[in-house]
């Protein structure tokens, strides 16, 4: 069967209050043409950035009202002739989405029908803030360029291979059959690109790769990797549960809700102060979630910053250990997202606790910011390597993949 040649992929990020774009040129080298962000829809004077490959860049406020006029402005941007990449919105030949939730139905990156969107919608209780706006992005999508298949790449597909054993709660049965309370993990579109892309980089077969991918940004996941699949991963039934982040807590005694509540706490109060308002916000009083102001904080004798920078250490590792376990012995531990990709010093504080595992630094090659790289000694039994992410580029692939089918 002859497969469709898709050219130019549109990827889209949908939150409640902005679209993020990317649009890619898939048999150029997946070049990227231009990317940009809508943000403030809904609220006072929301604001187009549209930047070009070439550097060309626009700033502006724009009347719009909700995600589909916010797409019919990026659509008109597209194609303007001034600072367009297109002739016409026909040169889309097919739209990415990433999609937070996809449950325990959504497996794999599906094109979307009346099916999916109904998935989709089923999932807006397991992620109330993203997946309605991750919908309203298909539905502005349709509208505005209709015709042009939509690909829908859920955040949580990766992990679906975890085991029972690390993907439930060790809580009653019926309470997953019932409101599907389980762990589902989170930031699988970057897990699976910087596991694809180590396996390029260790000339191994996927199959064979046994490695724990560390994404961390100012949210923070680990994963498991057995044989190119997760087997676990720290995030759970949503991005609160695992590492010590930006402004999440991660890990913590589920009773601590229950205190809370009983001392007059309500329920938006508390899940304000495990998602927005914990992690280096909260422990420190630096007033930022941003590992950079952490570290210069801490460098300057901050003990709340010490601390909280001690507490993401100490989490991290003891996640990295315990996986050395699950994996029996993996090959490495691989650095992603914002701070893994660029802060030498947050890796080489990490390698510093593994030496028992049996992983070497070499603090020649760690100096790398942003590109692939092996960080640990020629003969570490452990390997570190740094992996830059690329989810957008990860959602382009899929799309080819599935629209062209
Ligand atoms: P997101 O999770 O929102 O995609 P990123 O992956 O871009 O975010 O990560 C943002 C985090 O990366 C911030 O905490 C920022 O401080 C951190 N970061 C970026 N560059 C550095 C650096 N050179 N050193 C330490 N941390 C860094």
């Amino acid at each position: 069967m002859n497969k469709k040649k898709l050219e130019n992929v549109l990827v889209i990020n949908c939150g409640s209050s902005s679209v993020k774009f990317e649009i890619y040129n898939m048999t150029d080298g997946e070049k990227v043409l231009a990317k940009g962000l809508v943000e403030r829809i809904g609220l006072q004077e929301p604001m187009l950035t549209f930047k070009r490959a070439d550097g060309k860049k626009q700033s502006e406020i724009i009347r719009i009202k909700d995600h589909k006029e916010a797409l019919a402005t990026v659509c008109a941007k597209l194609v303007d002739p001034e600072i367009g990449v297109l002739k016409s919105l026909k040169e889309v030949d097919a739209i990415g989405h990433r999609v937070l939730h996809g449950g325990s139905k959504m497996t794999a990156s599906t094109l979307v029908t009346e099916a999916v969107k109904d998935k989709i919608r089923e999932c807006f209780p397991l992620g109330p803030l993203h997946n309605p706006a991750n919908l309203a992005g298909i539905l502005a999508c349709e509208a505005n360029m209709p015709g042009v298949p939509n690909v829908a790449v859920f955040d949580t597909a990766f992990h679906q291979t975890m085991p029972p054993e690390y993907a439930f709660y060790a809580i009653p049965r019926e309470i997953y059959e019932k409101y599907d309370v389980r762990k589902y993990g989170f930031h699988g579109t970057s897990h699976r690109y910087v596991t694809q892309a180590t396996a390029r980089f260790l000339n191994r077969d996927l199959n064979e790769l046994n490695i724990i991918t560390c994404h961390l940004g100012n949210g923070s996941s680990c994963a498991a990797i057995k044989h190119g699949k997760v087997m676990d991963t720290s995030m759970g039934l949503t991005p609160l549960q695992g590492l010590v982040m930006g402004t999440r807590c991660g890990d913590i005694d589920a009773a601590v809700v229950l205190y809370l509540i009983r001392q007059g706490m309500d329920v938006d109060a508390i899940d304000k102060l495990l998602n927005k308002q914990s992690g280096f916000l909260g422990v420190t009083d630096i007033h930022s979630s941003d590992m950079r102001d952490l570290i210069e904080a801490k460098e300057k004798g901050n003990p709340t910053a010490q601390l909280a920078f001690d507490m993401f250490l100490a989490r991290l590792t003891s996640y990295i250990g315990s996986y050395f376990v699950t994996l029996q012995k993996p090959e490495a531990v691989v650095f992603t997202g914002g701070i893994g990709e660029n802060s030498a010093y947050v890796r080489e504080q990490v390698i510093a606790r593994l030496g028992v595992l049996g992983c070497v630094l070499d603090s020649e090659k760690n100096k790398v910011t942003g590109k692939a790289c092996l960080i640990s000694t020629n003969d570490s039994p452990l390997k570190a390597i740094v992996m830059p992410t690329n989810e957008e580029l990860m959602i382009a692939r899929d799309t080819v993949a599935i629209a062209s089918e």
